[in-house]
């Protein structure tokens, strides 16, 4: 039997952990390793909003690849996926072409817009260490935009966030928190800085229980957040969104958008079928048609049999996914029983900024302001103690709840 060549693209979470998984699954002369990723680190994509915001530092969400992943067992190519030929059983790079005999796609998310006029050329996102060290640096220009202009208007200080799920509302709770010390470095009042979160659905936080979405709601416009529910953005101009059937606009300085999430469109590019813009994969995390390719992480649409609706696009549900995904291929290789994957919650818990947070854990036991944020640490504290153990946690890992 030739030594299998397993393919692994992207190291975020998905990436990361199935890596890692498969460095325990095989011996080192029994599969040919390689993970591919554009950057020569691996980022904690949910600590990005606190990049964004600048209440933490671009490198504390780093990690490099080579301090957690062995080189000498693990093939680390430092390039961009281009375009993936499952047919071929090759992957097109910028610089090169890699042949495989199982692929592992983890190539995360990008912003879907929904055809929202506007929105993909004038509104940040959240989805990478540079677009969120953009964000960071835009806001803080405007400010000092603010006090260098003659005349400068007050719409230069005003942040809009689009979307209040997850990201939106961790990121505006991180905003409170920044936009105070920006203020007392520009000598601008705080009254004058507006941080506006718009949200079509009804309340913030949709499918949220409603005791935590009330504490949220509560703690971020006790901070000075204006939250805009049952409010839908029609259009985005560069200086302005525009909401709502009468068409009302709201001039801005800083435009994010936290609306919604797609696949890294290299995958439906490549021909996987897309179903809401993820690949419909089977219970084993596999593609359609394709045995040998599994799709991991925010590329995936997996199913929750018990709800008849797929999971949402978590790093908790990532990492768990690529345990499953080491084993089955495994399996493909010696032989075996495929693995099914079944999505264990151990809660989910929002930081809200600073030392307010909120969420659920374990059995649905809610947890609120400092206890549910010493939770989210922990929550972090894990991840880094399950990829790089006590070392990582002691370099990275968060203690303090603030
Ligand atoms: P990612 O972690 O995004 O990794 C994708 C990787 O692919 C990256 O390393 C990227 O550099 C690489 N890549 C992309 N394109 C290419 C290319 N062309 N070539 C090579 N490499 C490429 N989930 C939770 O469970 N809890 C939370 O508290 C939470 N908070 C969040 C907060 C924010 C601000 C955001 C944005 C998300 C949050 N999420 C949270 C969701 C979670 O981050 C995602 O579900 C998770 O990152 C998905 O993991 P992934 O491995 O699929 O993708």
């Amino acid at each position: 039997m030739t030594t299998p060549r397993i393919v692994v693209l992207g190291a975020g979470y998905a990436g990361m952990m199935t890596t890692k998984r498969l460095t325990q699954q095989f011996a080192p002369e029994e599969a040919e390793i390689t993970l591919v990723n554009k950057h020569n680190y691996h980022y904690q994509t949910t600590w990005l909003h606190e990049v964004a915001a600048g209440t933490i530092d671009v490198n504390r969400s780093r990690i490099m690849i080579t301090d957690v992943i062995n080189p000498r067992r693990v093939n680390i190519v430092h390039d961009s996926v281009v375009k993936i030929h499952p047919d071929d059983k090759q992957v097109e790079l910028s610089n090169s072409m890699l042949e495989y005999d199982y692929l592992v796609i983890g190539l995360g998310f990008e912003k879907a817009t929904f055809g929202i006029q506007g929105m993909e050329e004038h509104a940040f996102s959240i989805q990478s260490v540079d677009k969120s060290r953009m964000i960071r640096d835009h806001i803080e220009y405007q400010f000092s935009r603010y006090k260098t202009e003659e005349n400068p208007s007050d719409d230069l200080l005003t942040i809009i966030v689009g979307g209040a799920g997850f990201t939106g509302i961790e990121f505006v709770g991180e905003l409170a928190e920044r936009i105070p010390q920006l203020c007392k470095k520009y000598d601008i009042p705080r009254n004058r800085v507006k941080i506006i979160n718009i949200e079509a659905a009804e309340t913030v936080l949709p499918g949220f229980d409603e005791e935590l979405i009330a504490y949220a709601v509560h703690s971020l416009t006790d901070r000075g957040i204006d939250i805009r529910t049952k409010t839908m953005i029609k259009e985005v101009k560069k200086d302005a969104v525009i909401v709502g059937e009468e068409k009302e606009e709201i001039k801005a300085g800083t435009i994010v958008w936290t609306g919604g999430v797609q696949a890294n469109r290299i995958v439906g590019e490549s021909g996987f079928e897309l179903t809401k813009g993820k690949v419909n994969v089977d219970s084993t995390l596999r593609a359609p048609n394709y045995d040998n390719v599994f799709i991991l992480g925010d590329c995936a649409w997996v199913m929750n049999k018990e709800t008849g609706r797929p999971y949402p696009p978590t790093a908790q549900i990532a990492i768990q996914e690529a345990d499953v995904c080491a084993h089955n291929i495994r399996t493909l290789v010696f032989g075996g029983t495929l693995r099914e994957f079944k999505f264990d919650n151990k809660g989910t818990v929002a930081s809200l900024g600073g030392s307010e947070a909120m969420g659920t854990i374990f059995d649905g036991h809610k947890l609120y302001g400092l206890q549910a944020k010493m939770m989210k640490n922990v929550i972090d504290d894990r991840y880094l103690f399950m990829l790089g153990g006590p070392s990582l946690v002691l370099k990275k890992g968060k203690f303090r709840p603030f």
